[in-house]
């Protein structure tokens, strides 16, 4: 199988996850799935291990074993369960590891496969947003790469030669003085234009109905409080090795452009193209060649103008508390992903308003919250103080 590149899905079952498959699917020449691991959705998972006959699979979830078990009893294939197990399968030695679980839930994988010298294919933005500072420690440590599937920064990684070389001891070797800063474009979601006096009625059905990409739950409201873009900027702090004021967002209603790099020189280059996961997935999983996929051309005649827009902070204060808790760095960017986890959580189950999202997470940074950031273990034990402060204050509504 010289020329395959052996593949291992996280997160299988969810959005990053069927958008990567389908391009394995489509390109079996050059891709074969090594490992597969989900959530709780067990039907799915063994439905994609008798597709893709991986070697090994796993599920989060252990009280779904023996119905899974059952399931995938004709196939030629190992099986294990719970969190443990799942990370051990992040660290086998595959050709891409795909990070796309979605929440600090990733976090335990996302870390295996990294001390374990992979080349990581990340989606999961919380990992990097709390734990960024011991993920590319331990990246620079292991020889592990870390490839950006987020669209808007994979755009920069697309853009950004300079970068490929920055993630090594030798920090001459990346061309960090070339660059000015970085742009990453935000779609504003769908309530770029609802009145301000409207958002206290949003439901999470209309909070999840995204204008421009399909998405799973949880991102789409980020997306729709802009939180989303507020944790990109963390992650692009963490990915890129930037200062936080040469990050840079411009709300792009039209999402054609989905980053931009700005030189030393007074060039930009942006990178564009039709608002489809599957093109930075692609790139991260053929890097450092390009995927022929046959995505649907972007028509910029037909799309006539781009515009660009400035951040209104008053219509979107988890972007401005984000920014904020991303300058105070230490433990706050980890409080500001619990809190907001858990307050998305509680808004998608009914429990909470809109608006009360931005309260949590402003109630739990303003908490005061002790730890430190130097192990897994302590980014956990802080997630989970910040998660219980956020979970009393649900309570309460
Ligand atoms: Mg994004």
């Amino acid at each position: 199988m010289a020329g395959v590149k052996q593949i291992t899905v996280l997160g299988a079952t969810g959005s990053i996850g069927q958008s990567s498959l389908a391009l394995v699917r489509q390109h079996s020449e050059r891709f074969a799935i090594h490992g597969l691991v989900a959530g709780k959705d067990f039907n799915r998972l063994a439905a994609l291990a008798h597709e893709f006959k991986p070697k090994i699979i796993g599920i989060h979830d252990q009280t779904s074993l023996p119905a899974l078990k059952e399931l995938v009893s004709t196939l030629d294939c190992q099986l294990v369960a719970g969190e443990v197990a799942c990370s051990e399968i992040a660290a086998m030695p595959v050709d891409r590891v795909i990070a796309g679980i979605s929440g600090l839930a990733g976090l335990p994988s996302v870390m295996a496969a990294v001390s374990a010298g992979q080349t990581v294919a990340i989606a999961n933005k919380e990992s990097l947003v709390s734990a960024g500072a011991v993920v590319t420690r331990e990246a620079i440590l292991s020889g592990a790469h870390i490839l950006p599937i987020d669209s808007e920064h994979n755009a920069v990684f697309q853009c950004w030669n300079g970068w490929k070389g920055h993630q090594s001891t030798d920090k001459t070797n990346g061309k960090m003085t070339e660059l000015s800063h970085i742009c990453l474009t935000a779609s504003g979601g769908p309530f770029l234009t609802l009145p301000i006096g409207e958002f206290a009625a949003i439901t999470p059905a209309t909070a999840v109905r995204h204008p421009n990409w399909v998405m799973g739950h949880k991102i789409s409201v980020d997306s729709a409080t802009m939180m989303n873009k507020g944790l990109e900027v963390i992650e692009a702090r963490w990915l890129f090795d930037l200062k936080p004021s040469q990050i840079d967002v411009l709300i792009h209603p039209e999402q054609a452009v989905h980053g931009l790099v700005y030189f030393c020189d007074g060039s930009i280059i942006a990178q564009m193209g039709v608002a489809d996961m599957r093109t930075p997935i692609s790139y991260a999983m053929a890097w450092p060649d390009r995927l022929d996929w046959k995505p649907e051309p972007l028509d910029l005649a037909a799309i006539a103008n781009l515009t660009f827009t400035q951040v209104n902070p008053d219509r979107f204060p988890c972007f401005t508390l984000a920014r904020h808790a991303l300058v105070a760095g230490g433990i706050a960017p980890a409080v500001l992903n619990a809190a907001n986890e858990v307050a998305v959580e509680a808004f998608l189950a009914g429990k909470i308003g809109f608006l009360d999202i931005v309260r949590i997470v402003d109630s739990c940074l303003s908490k005061d919250l002790v730890g430190d950031l130097t192990t897994i273990e302590a980014v956990c034990a802080i997630d989970q103080t910040a998660r219980e402060h956020a979970r009393k204050i649900v309570a309460s509504r």
